[in-house]
């Protein structure tokens, strides 16, 4: 595990000397003090991203060059992927085959993107017509500047993949801030990156609180850009923070996103998705499916199914064989999630399963499948995100009535619908208000496929090309080309 922060290709201990506790979440057991970064590091780190940025060689290499060292980092990614996923489960607390596949994502994300860093050397610029043959003007597509990324807990390290490998792949340099509760893999890239080659101060790492680094990182005048994962809350503050400077911004924030489930429906597909989408990563997905609506005639008997099945998965350490569900992340997220629990209880719903700690594990901070029904459509648990293992369930009438439930709420991230009649499947999607709508699935994710929300999950999309596209700033050149003077002045 690395101690000191990475900046400027160097390993440099805190100016203040501060470090914060990693407490393994099923162990609750202090795994690591984590360097603090403060205010002066952070000036440090936007300092090295800068002359990097003007002054290095990164910007200015061709894309091939560039493409040569991301697909580096990805083969050193997975070279290491079993130590990678190793931390992953000691720091967040997933299972171990989840932790597995989030590092060969990240890896996949940054063989991606050098794909996409190649293809802009081909891009000498779009020739736009006019309309007045004196002038001529294209439009070239050129590095945002320093980006700082601020990330969640969630996905520690594919959160992070997600937005080095396409601002590294558009020719910017970057400032990383991974959240205080899962700073372990974000590190450890540092070691990847150095190894790989990419030029010092191109990619700079610092690890603290949120007031403490975050804030003064969101605040610097010398970031051009700043790509947030996270809550709404934080991501209202960002924006506040980006306003004064007007800097570039993307969010990716919160979700309650909604499962609409027709009665034409094969029941063990529905409840396999159903499962999957709010009980992978103990819940704690912003695009976790945990509205499900389902059509009156088909609805007890899948509560009924749903209910055995969820009795069946293993909780337990992430590290344990045959877990399907870790710990929350943290004690504070399990406080908040057995609170958002009670306030629904107490506004009359109904737990169908599970809703509290399970008794047999008494340490770490686990808590069981949970399935809630009978709650009101304004009730808590039925509007705010819970991010964790909770799942809301409630029946609808016909197809109108469905759509009508699933858009009334202030996020827009994701939804998913499942029919066997695929006019309607398709109708459905196309109206519901959501960044990403999955048909008889729900979360499979691609790299190459845009990702974000609508209303308050967002603004802006990442993966595929609309992530390269958030970090290119587009100029037009225009030129002028006539024979005469122009004549305005100068007649
Ligand atoms: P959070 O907003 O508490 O923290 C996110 C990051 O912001 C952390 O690194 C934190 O240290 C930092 N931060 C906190 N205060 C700050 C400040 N004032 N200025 C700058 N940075 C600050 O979110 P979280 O609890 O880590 O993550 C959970 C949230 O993230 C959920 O709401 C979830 O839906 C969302 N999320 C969204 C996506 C998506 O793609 N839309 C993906 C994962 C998580």
């Amino acid at each position: 595990m690395r101690s000191k922060l990475f900046i400027g290709g160097k390993w440099i201990a805190p100016a203040r000397g501060g470090t914060f506790d990693v407490v393994n979440p099923a162990t609750e057991q202090v795994v690591f003090h984590a360097p603090a970064a403060t205010s002066e590091d952070v000036e440090l780190a936007v300092s090295a991203a800068r002359a990097a940025f003007d002054t290095g060689p990164w910007p200015r290499m061709s894309g091939k060059d560039r493409a040569v060292i991301l697909r580096r980092i990805a083969d050193l990614i997975l070279s290491a992927k079993h130590e990678l996923a190793h931390m992953e489960v000691t720091d967040n607390g997933k299972p171990m085959p989840e932790a597995i596949w989030d590092v060969e994502d990240a890896a996949g994300c940054f063989a991606l993107y050098a794909s996409y860093a190649e293809e802009l050397d081909a891009d000498t610029g779009e020739d736009i017509p006019l309309g007045d043959d004196r002038f001529s003007s294209k439009v070239v597509r050129e590095p945002v500047g320093v980006a700082a990324a601020i990330i969640p807990w969630n996905y520690p390290f594919l959160m992070a993949a997600w937005k080095v490998a396409p601002a590294l792949a558009a020719g910017c340099t970057m400032v990383l801030k991974p959240s205080e509760l899962t700073p372990l893999t974000a590190l450890e890239l540092g070691a990847i990156v150095n190894e790989a080659g990419l030029p010092p101060g191109v990619l700079n790492i610092v690890t603290g609180l949120g007031p403490d680094a975050g804030k003064p990182l969101s605040e610097h005048p010398n970031v051009d850009k700043i790509a947030f994962t996270g809550s709404v809350a934080t991501g209202s503050k960002i924006m506040a923070a980006a306003s004064r400077d007007i800097k570039n911004i993307s969010l990716e924030l919160g979700g309650k996103s909604p499962f609409v489930v027709f009665a034409d429906s094969d029941i063990g597909k529905a409840v396999e998705w159903i499962m999957f989408g709010i009980f992978w990563n103990q819940g704690q997905v912003c695009s976790a499916t945990s509205r499900v609506l389902v059509e009156e005639a088909l609805y007890p008997k899948l509560l009924e199914r749903l209910v055995v099945e969820a009795a069946k998965i293993r909780v337990g350490n992430g590290l344990d064989e045959g877990v399907l569900l870790g710990p929350l992340v943290s004690s504070g997220q399990q406080d908040r999630v057995l609170a958002a629990i009670e306030q629904g209880k107490a506004e009359g719903a109904r737990v169908a399963y599970g809703g509290g700690r399970p008794s047999a594990l008494k340490t770490g901070y686990f808590l069981e499948p949970t399935v809630l029904v009978d709650m009101a459509e304004d009730s808590f648990v039925w509007k705010e995100e819970i991010f964790g293992p909770v799942v809301c369930i409630k029946p609808f009438r016909d197809e109108a009535d469905a759509i009508r439930m699933a858009n009334d709420s202030r996020f827009g991230l994701a939804a998913a619908v499942m029919s066997e009649d695929k006019p309607r499947a398709e109708r459905v999607a196309r109206a519901l208000r959501a960044g990403i709508v999955w048909i008889n699935c729900s979360q499979p994710t691609f790299s190459e496929a845009p990702w974000g929300g609508f209303k308050q999950s967002g603004i802006g999309r990442e993966l595929g090309r609309w992530g390269l596209a958030n970090y290119l700033e587009i100029k037009q050149i225009t030129t002028f080309e006539g024979q005469e003077p122009w004549g305005w002045y100068i007649k």
